[in-house]
């Protein structure tokens, strides 16, 4: 099942910048029985759980497809000024710059137990973000599903040191 996914995974050498080797994962969005096999692997290794957060905008897609297949509902983590209703926002440093992630302020109760998606983990700096702010909502975030990560940047070990497991489908150097 894990090779049906890799093999719908492209790289994309100089995407967003040159020296960036891009993972596409549109090929595998695009196949059904590929993108059917993600979910299921994604649910397989969820564990227990009330909400899914899945983050702008690729976490959005496997988010919702887990919350399909599990029943569960799903909560979406935006860029700034996307959301129509009360916000709770996060600002969080980038290499260059800064960023901010919001989330509607009653998205869900306090103590709910929310599970974040999102396509790739690399430097972990977004979903850090992401659990930051699901937290400061009162989430209780304790698990991170990725179909991928890059096992050469400290994504996994700022999860860990925030008390969240990473878990990904599969991984690359
Ligand atoms: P991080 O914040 O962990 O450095 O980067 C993760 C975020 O950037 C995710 O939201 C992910 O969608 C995006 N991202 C970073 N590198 C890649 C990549 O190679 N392929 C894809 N599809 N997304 C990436």
């Amino acid at each position: 099942m894990l090779d049906t996914i890799s093999a719908h995974i492209r790289v994309v050498p100089d995407f967003p910048k040159p020296g960036i080797q891009f993972r596409d994962l549109t090929p595998l969005l695009a196949d059904g029985p590929a993108f059917q096999a993600t979910t299921a692997a994604l649910a397989e290794r969820a564990g227990e759980f009330d909400m899914i957060a899945g983050v702008e905008a690729r976490g959005f897609l496997f988010g919702a497809a887990l919350a399909q297949l599990t029943g569960r509902g799903l909560v979406i983590v935006r860029k700034p000024g996307k959301l129509p209703a009360a916000t709770i926002g996060h600002d969080y440093d980038l290499e260059y710059g800064t960023d901010r992630l919001e989330l509607h302020a009653d998205a869900f109760a306090p103590g709910t137990r929310v599970l974040l998606v999102d396509d790739v983990l690399a430097t972990g700096g977004t979903a850090e973000a992401a659990v930051t702010l699901l937290r400061k909502a009162g989430g209780m975030v304790e698990r991170a599903m990725f179909v991928m990560e890059l096992d050469g940047l400290p994504g996994a070990a700022r999860l860990r040191a925030m008390g969240v497991e990473p878990v990904s489908l599969l991984h690359y150097p």
